[in-house]
């Protein structure tokens, strides 16, 4: 199973609220400048931070603070790898610090990650089969340094279910708690695997697709 979430901020024009919580998305420490990250293209205020941008736009947004995540689904078997490698390089421009890729086929879920840049990536992936359908992320790290291992996508403890995620889950360390008392095995240091867990926890209990 591939699980794939997205999530697209919103505009809500200039207000001190809303400056602060794009702040405190990324706090200052965690983006120091980096040379795989694009300079800013638009005027930006001294006093909002590097987040903000002037006037605001969704688009700017999006930009400002997206990682790239790229999906595809076909009826016929294709060179997965090739199709997202190549989305992946048309969401460069978004920034980014590791990239990954998961592929469902006849040998399984097969995955290739790696830190820096998608040429790095490239390398490591190697005769990978055709396939249906496959998931591809470029990650900017906010909950882990930008290693191989923290690179998406993520797995749960049986390998079945995979994730590339965007953004940032606040209340992951409860959630950690909670899944390594249960036996949980995490392979990151991400906000993001959590959730791969956790649906492998509640698909104790509950039919999957509930
Ligand atoms: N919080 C996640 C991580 O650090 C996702 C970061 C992103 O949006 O690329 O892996």
């Amino acid at each position: 199973t591939v699980v794939q979430t997205c999530a697209i901020p919103i505009s809500e024009g200039k207000s001190k609220k809303n400056l602060q919580r794009w702040q405190h998305r990324k706090p200052k420490h965690l983006y120091p400048p980096h040379p795989l990250r694009p300079q800013p293209r638009a005027k930006e205020s001294s006093m909002t931070g590097f987040f903000y941008v002037y006037p605001p736009s969704l688009t700017n947004l999006i930009y400002k603070t997206m990682c790239g995540i790229f999906g595809y689904i076909s009826k016929e078997k294709i060179d997965a790898a090739s199709i997202l490698l190549d989305g992946l390089k048309r969401l460069e421009y978004r920034g980014y610090d590791s990239a990954g890729i998961a592929v469902f086929s006849t040998r399984g879920i097969l995955l290739k990650k790696k830190s820096g840049r998608i040429s790095n990536l490239e390398q490591v992936v190697a005769d990978m089969p055709d396939s249906l359908l496959g998931i591809g992320h470029t990650r900017w790290a906010t909950h882990g340094s930008p290693t191989d291992d923290n690179a998406h996508p993520h797995f749960d403890c049986k390998k079945r279910i995979y994730i590339v995620h965007n953004g940032i889950i606040e209340n992951y360390q409860t959630l950690k708690s909670y899944l390594k008392k249960k036996d949980h095995k995490f392979t990151s240091e991400t906000d993001t695997e959590v959730i791969v867990h956790l649906i492998e926890e509640l698909s104790k209990k509950y039919d999957f697709k509930e």
